[in-house]
């Protein structure tokens, strides 16, 4: 029997999921060119996560010294380990300065250098000469609080141009027509427990990362991998799921962040010898080589035993020898987080520092015009129609293995563009809206009343936990066979228990316990094809650091992981990167030897 909800349709062009920087700039962008556009958050658009990014948004501007997008672009590809597709790279780098000067005529308040131009920072991984140069000052900032002023122009810019929001909407599923199109997403009101179905001719889902599936992550607690959770339930694939980012410089105890760029600033990481041992590890660039190398290098010397505090479980992060007044101008939020969270007054002492998880550089597969793939052994880059995803959300795949730190920010701007761009062409505001699959919205609303009634033995807490501390286990910095083929049993038994979940509040307003429910049946797909993708992958490249198989492996192992989540079951499958560049070298593009696979030091 099909769960009796009424609700109320809304007709739109497009529908984006997700208000943060990726979701208001397609908003943006789309409601520019005319659509009718409505943008559904499930939180209040300025807090979403893209709110505390600190550090900067990357894009070869040349302000503080000389630079190049194919500078970028090399950085780019070394930084994803060779894993993210080409095309998709040289689109972010080439774009990157047009949609960072976009970004300023918006309003976004950039600090500035005494010329007025907008100030640059150094960040990991990001060099001149391919590599062959000094450290780049690359990364465009408005203090420590750059995604705090993005998000907060976008939003203004959106209500300009009459974008509609629909604030603390939860999408639950999207609606898939027969043949495969998406049509729209049924969405529940969280203040006042009413059902809202949205049909639409394209929707992009912009909900950001999944960061809380791990037990210590930087990420909000809202980062739940809603979208991936609804494509795999659509019968959709996920991408790359293994390659998960840790950060360096996350807090010892809360996770809260502090920025690489307080390594840009001159800030450097010692261990209980009082060394500077980033030196040995990466004599380049040391403290600004990229986070999966800074990360494991941290983790070799606390498990070597040159660890800080009683349990030498931690590392030193120094910035008291820069100028006071320094941080007060260029870091004054990171200051205040080290205040409160770690009791460290940063004139004057280390911040103890551990590796924490910050980014998924996986997620849902798309071309570089956000539209997502649906790959098969015939077709491996055939796109869903209807359907768009952008910002972590999304997989384009500019960050393969790693990503480079200020690399998101410009992500979420060039791929929210361009799915803007895209969606003028693609999206016919004068044709119909398609009519829905009647079928595929009773689905959404039945599993919706099954959630809200579950009624077995565990909280959904606990089970989340569970969740969070296995995954912190066993898809580690490190990993080995038998650790992620013992995450593999773990994670198929605890998904298994999503059938005997207990929901205690069966009402339909702000009911955080459903919401929360909700949010764990995205988080376990995300989960489940993390430590799966990771243990199938016999080779280390970028994140994924394999002690059994330390080496990369370019001739098996240079392709995209494909992911389709049944229940507690993942089926694997593999697609090609792509090696070719949108440009020749003829047409002004970057050399193909210049980017050719080698080995990855700095
Ligand atoms: C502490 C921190 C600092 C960072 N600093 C930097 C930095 O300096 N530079 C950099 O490049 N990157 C940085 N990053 C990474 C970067 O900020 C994120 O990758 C990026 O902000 C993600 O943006 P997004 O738009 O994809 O998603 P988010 O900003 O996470 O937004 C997700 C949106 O989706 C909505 N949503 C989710 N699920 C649903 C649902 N079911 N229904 C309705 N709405 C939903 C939410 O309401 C929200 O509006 C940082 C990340 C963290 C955690």
């Amino acid at each position: 029997m099909t769960a009796a909800y009424e609700y109320e349709t809304h007709e739109y062009d497009v529908v984006v999921v997700g208000a943060g920087g990726a979701g208001l700039r397609a908003t943006l962008g789309m409601a520019e060119q005319g659509l009718r556009t409505a943008c559904v958050t499930k939180v209040f658009p300025t807090r979403s996560h893209t709110v505390a990014a600190q550090g900067g948004i990357a894009a070869s501007l040349s302000n503080m010294g000389p630079d190049h997008w194919q500078w970028h672009m090399y950085d780019t590809v070394k930084g994803s380990d060779w894993l993210g597709d080409t095309d998709a790279m040289e689109y972010l780098a080439r774009e990157a300065p047009k949609a960072v000067y976009e970004l300023e005529h918006y309003g976004v308040p950039f600090s500035r250098t005494e010329e007025g131009k907008i100030y640059q920072r150094p960040f990991g991984g990001h060099t001149t000469e391919f590599g062959e140069g000094p450290a780049v000052q690359r990364t465009c900032a408005a203090a420590d609080r750059t995604g705090h002023a993005i998000l907060h122009t976008l939003y203004g810019q959106s209500l300009k141009n009459n974008a509609e929001f629909y604030i603390e909407y939860f999408a639950i599923d999207l609606i898939m027509s027969e043949d495969g199109q998406c049509q729209g997403v049924v969405c529940w009101k969280l203040d006042d427990g009413t059902m809202h179905v949205f049909n639409a001719k394209m929707v992009v889902l912009a909900t950001g990362g999944y960061g809380r599936a791990y037990f210590s992550a930087t990420s909000a607690h809202t980062c739940t991998g809603d979208g991936g959770g609804m494509v795999a339930r659509a019968g959709l694939a996920l991408q790359d799921m293994e390659f998960v980012q840790f950060h360096p410089t996350g807090i010892y105890g809360s996770g809260c962040l502090i920025t690489e760029g307080a390594r840009g600033e001159g800030g450097y990481l010692t261990n209980s010898e009082g060394e500077r041992f980033m030196e040995r590890y990466a004599p380049q660039y040391k403290d600004l080589a990229p986070r999966d190398y800074v990360s494991r290098s941290m983790t070799m010397e606390i498990r070597e035993g040159r660890g800080l505090g009683e349990n030498g479980d931690h590392i030193h992060l120094n910035l008291s020898h820069l100028p006071a007044e320094a941080l007060a101008e260029r870091l004054p939020g990171i200051s205040e987080s080290a205040r409160v969270f770690a009791g460290v007054d940063v004139t004057k002492e280390p911040i103890p520092v551990l590796p924490t998880v910050h980014y998924n550089m996986g997620g849902i597969p798309t071309n570089y015009w956000g539209e997502v793939l649906n790959p098969t052994a015939d077709n491996p880059t055939g796109v869903v129609p209807g359907l768009m995803a952008v910002g972590e959300a999304g997989c384009a795949s500019v960050h393969g293995a790693n990503r480079l730190g200020s690399n998101s920010l410009i992500d979420l701007v060039v791929f929210g563009r361009a799915a803007a761009i895209r969606a003028g062409e693609v999206v016919d505001a004068k044709a119909a809206n398609p009519v829905l699959n009647r079928a595929s919205v009773d689905k959404a609303f039945d599993r919706f009343d099954a959630v809200r009634n579950a009624s077995g033995a565990i909280p959904t807490a606990d089970l989340r936990l569970e969740m969070q501390r296995t995954m912190q286990e066993d898809a580690a910095v490190f990993r080995t066979a038998k650790t992620m083929a013992e995450g593999v049993e773990k994670m198929t038994a605890i998904a298994a228990k999503m059938d005997d979940l207990k929901v205690t509040d069966r009402s339909l307003v702000w009911n955080s316990d459903l919401m929360e429910t909700l949010e764990l049946t995205n988080l376990m797909p995300s989960a489940l094809a993390t430590i799966v993708g990771a243990e199938a992958r016999k080779e280390s490249r970028g994140a994924h650091a394999h002690e059994d198989f330390t080496e990369r492996d370019d001739e098996n192992w240079r392709v995209h992981t494909v992911s389709r989540v049944e229940g507690n079951k993942v089926e694997l499958s593999y697609r090609p990167v792509i090696v070719d560049p949108l440009t020749t070298e003829d047409e002004g593009g970057i050399s193909l030897k210049k980017i050719a696979p080698k080995a990855r030091t700095f």
